[in-house]
């Protein structure tokens, strides 16, 4: 059987690496960057953190699988008559894996697309961390940071951009820098899609850090040095887009082929297939969860087995899906955790957090390595 995987995030790379421990045929991973992008930890990287626990060379994470033929391409159209998709190539497939992530979306807010950082891609967190090492290091300047989106990307950036501030401070000597960090959240409180709990919690804790939390309050326009919220300017420097994902337009653009929900995500039957011979995974689908790193890699896992019963002629389990535990850090030291209305917070929440990237790695990797990448956390600031 000849498998192709479309997307080297979560859902993929554990897709080909469940399916290589089967020894299922041939795998073909194609992806359009050549690493694995661990989220997750971006906006720790994005703020002076080593780079080694977000951004994974491919090749590494497939070294021991020589099964597995790891493709640098992006995948553009796909004739499922014919079963194939297309890129710079035609690769043709028995079974198709379409695991390609979400798409940042700005809701048409004026020069947003334009002027906004963000942390989504290794590019975007680069361009950020040089952004703010430059006007608080070399410039000596004394800017409001604000960070557009109350959910958990926009609090873990905003308490990460805070530290890494005053780090800053310390490390170059810098007494006198003021520069500061502002969340803007539309929606009544922070964290709209989590339980109240969490948003006070999490509310009281970033205010007692000095952050500046303003909520229901709507971005209206950003240019290169305002942002205007409610009708009122203020002067701003660098704001940082962590609202809003679309699926991948490669779903509307083939929506003849699929069932798409209004916000583009594809429905899928309970073995997780988009259309005939083609499974859709992770941000991609509608299934309750995801939109989550783990919930992804379940799905992956289960369909990697799926298509070895069909191999070995037995029928197709149904997915069921289940809740992941999600937490939000305010800080190194500091993190809010809750599975099921069970939470942690504080120093214990922080710890549990970082166990909880453990666990993610060792999915992915063996465990040394898992190990290794997850310790370079602690390791001090990368200069881009
Ligand atoms: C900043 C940020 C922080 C997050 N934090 C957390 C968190 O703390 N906990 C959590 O559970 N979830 C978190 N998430 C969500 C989580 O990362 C996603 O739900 C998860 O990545 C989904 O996995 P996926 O495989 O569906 O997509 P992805 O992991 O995004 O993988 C998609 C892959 O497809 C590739 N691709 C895209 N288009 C093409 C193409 N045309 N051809 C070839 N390849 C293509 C991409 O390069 C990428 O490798 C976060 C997301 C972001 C953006």
């Amino acid at each position: 059987m000849k498998v192709v995987i479309v997307g080297g995030g979560f859902a993929g790379v554990k897709a080909a690496l469940e399916l290589s421990k089967r020894r299922i045929g041939k795998i073909t991973l194609i992806s359009d960057e050549p690493y694995f992008l661990h989220h997750a930890t971006l906006y720790a990287t994005a703020t002076g953190k080593n780079m080694a626990e977000s951004v994974i060379p491919l090749e590494n994470i497939f070294a021991a699988h020589p099964n597995v033929d790891v493709v640098h391409d992006t995948i553009t159209s796909l004739d499922p008559q014919r079963k194939l998709v297309t890129g710079a190539k035609d690769y043709k497939y028995d079974k198709l894996i379409l695991a390609m992530g979400s798409v940042t979306t700005y809701f048409g807010i004026k020069g947003m697309d334009k002027h906004s950082f963000g942390i989504k891609s290794l590019d975007e967190i680069q361009a950020f961390h040089s952004h703010v090492y430059n006007e608080v290091v070399e410039q000596k300047l004394n800017p409001e940071y604000f960070i557009i989106g109350g959910g958990p990307t926009g609090i873990e950036l905003a308490g990460a951009l805070h530290e890494y501030l005053q780090s800053l401070k310390v490390l170059h000597r810098l007494p006198k820098s003021k520069a500061k960090v502002s969340v803007i959240e539309a929606a009544p409180r922070i964290l709209p899609r989590s339980s109240t709990t969490a948003s006070k919690k999490v509310m009281k804790e970033l205010r007692k850090k000095g952050i500046a939390v303003r909520v229901n309050k709507k971005v209206e326009a950003l240019d290169k040095d305002t942002i205007t919220i409610d009708g009122k300017e203020y002067a701003t420097s660098a704001a940082v887009w962590t609202s809003g994902v679309a699926n991948n337009p490669f779903f509307t653009n083939h929506s003849d082929l699929f069932t798409l929900n209004p916000a583009g995500r594809v429905e899928v039957n309970p073995y997780l297939e988009g259309a005939p011979h083609i499974y859709v995974l992770g941000d991609n689908n509608t299934v309750k969860f995801s939109g989550m790193a783990l919930p992804a890699m379940i799905q992956a896992t289960h369909v990697a087995k799926n298509i070895t019963r069909l191999a070995t002629k037995r029928a197709q389990k149904k997915f069921r899906p289940h809740s992941v535990p999600s937490g939000v850090p305010t800080s190194e030291g500091w993190a809010y955790v809750e599975w099921h209305g069970v939470y942690v917070a504080g120093k214990f929440g922080a710890w549990v957090r970082r166990m909880m990237e453990l666990y993610g790695y060792t999915r992915l990797v063996p465990f040394k390595t898992a190990l290794a990448i997850w310790r370079a956390h602690d390791l001090h600031e990368v200069d881009f």
